[in-house]
């Protein structure tokens, strides 16, 4: 009997096993996970599960109980710590680091031989060489025992928390902590928070939101070291300045989990190099979900996509790809976000929206608009902002590749179904 094995304990991971068995694979399944819970989906781990809104039963994907219905292996808090394509087997053992206790430490490590294998090891949070960060009180937040760390120290309110870094992560928890009553300063390189990820003039629009609802946001400044009393976190130096702290959180982007593909000597990118149906570049191992850099068909060249979809919609084709069926990864990147009373999806390809110009599509001061990246008069990205149920039609506009009638696009009275049909 086929023996197929998943690495990874996130969205990546359970969608590709959920569809192996709805695509009729009867074969043995393992799934291994370093941390101490089912796959799990990370989103509400800075919004509604640190707000305390929503509990466990909605992060899991699926419970326990689920796999072993489905005749899946789920080995939880079980470390990956080898693979070798060669002679496809891939080794248990060796120490946790995500929550889990990794699993097979203690004992003679478990060697399973596999017919396919996918690799869906996600990423973990990129780390700040910088003096303090060991204290107590300092985090990062990738899982979900970080989630309740943090929820345990801000569900409350009445806390100083700074945050080091603001991309989503620490733009989220910002807006989250102040919800429940926080003090929030966000300590920022740059010049716009998320410029990175949507430009200077979008980043400017959540600059003004974090701080209509009092969030202290500084930007272009200098971290330079966090401090602290008794081996607690109590401030952060920031340009000669001690900013006080109860509570710091650094949030300074992630970095693909890389070990067993280096270990396996896979090719790589940024991330594991994949072609279009997620094949790595050793025989019956694929890769999906943030660790993955797949060829995109339609941009032509690897991308990798930190994003819950990415996830949520890869590990299904992963899955296709393994049992030999027609599988084919030509997403277009989509992205959500929830702060504040601001609701948004995100939907484009950044290599192509870095150079595109932008097109606002309603009011950006109410903050309910669609900003359209165009290019050469092609929309390749577009960010709807309080206005719903538009995602589908601006991912019809960016597939389209077709031209578009700029001042039909900027007017909200043109439906976006009129500038498909041209
Ligand atoms: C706090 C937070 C908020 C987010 N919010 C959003 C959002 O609003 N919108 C959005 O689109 N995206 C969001 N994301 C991103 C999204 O969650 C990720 O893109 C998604 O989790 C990727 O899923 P994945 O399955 O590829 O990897 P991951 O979720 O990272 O899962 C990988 C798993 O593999 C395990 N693992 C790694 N190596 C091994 C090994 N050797 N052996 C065993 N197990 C191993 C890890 O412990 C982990 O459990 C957010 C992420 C975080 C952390």
């Amino acid at each position: 009997m086929s023996h197929f094995v998943i690495v990874g304990g996130g969205l990546a991971a359970a969608s590709a096993a959920e569809t192996l068995r709805t695509e009729g694979f009867e074969g043995e399944m393992t799934v291994v996970t370093r941390e101490r819970h089912a796959p799990y989906q990370r989103p509400p781990l800075s919004k509604g599960y640190l707000a305390g809104k929503e509990g466990l039963d909605e992060v899991i994907v699926h419970p326990a109980q689920w796999y072993a219905e489905q005749g899946i292996d789920l080995r939880t808090a079980t470390t990956a710590a080898r693979l070798d394509p060669a002679a496809h087997t891939v080794t248990l053992g060796g120490a946790g680091s995500d929550g889990g206790d990794g699993g097979g430490g203690g004992g003679a490590p478990e060697t399973l031989r596999y017919d396919k294998l996918l690799l869906a090891t996600g990423a973990v949070s990129r780390t700040l060489p910088i003096e303090g960060a060991e204290l107590d009180g300092v985090y990062t937040l990738r899982t979900l025992d970080e989630a309740d760390a943090l929820r345990r120290e801000l569900g409350g309110g009445g806390r100083s928390l700074v945050l080091i870094g603001s991309g989503w992560i620490g733009m989220e928890v910002g807006a989250t902590a102040r919800g429940l009553g926080n003090s929030v300063t966000i300590l920022e390189r740059e010049a716009v928070p998320l410029a990175v990820a949507v430009g200077p003039e979008m980043g400017t629009m959540f600059r003004r939101l974090h701080e209509a609802n009092g969030v202290d946001l500084r930007t272009q400044v200098n971290v330079e070291r966090i401090v602290g009393r008794d081996g607690h976190v109590t401030g952060v130096v920031v340009d000669g300045e001690t900013v006080p702290a109860d509570v710091v959180l650094i949030g300074v982007g992630a970095v693909p989990a890389m070990e067993l593909a280096r270990d396996a000597q896979l090719a790589e990118g940024n991330g594991i190099l994949v072609d279009a149906a997620l094949r790595t570049s050793a025989p019956d191992v694929f890769a999906a979900g943030d660790v993955a850099s797949a060829f995109h068909p339609v941009v032509g060249r690897h991308q990798r996509s930190e994003h819950w979809a990415n996830a949520l919609n890869a590990g299904p084709v992963a899955a296709r790809s393994m049992l030999g069926l027609p599988a084919r990864f030509a997403q277009i990147p989509y992205f959500y976000t929830d702060q504040f009373d601001l609701g948004m999806e995100l939907s484009g390809y950044p290599s192509l929206m870095a150079e595109a110009k932008l097109v606002i599509r309603g009011d950006i001061d109410r903050r309910e608009f669609i900003a359209f990246w165009v290019d050469h008069g092609r929309v390749v990205g577009g960010m709807n902002v309080n206005v719903w149920d538009v995602n589908e039609q601006v991912q019809e506009l960016i597939s389209s590749g077709e031209t578009v009638d700029l001042a039909a696009l900027r007017d909200p009275s043109t439906p976006l179904e009129r500038l498909l049909a041209r």
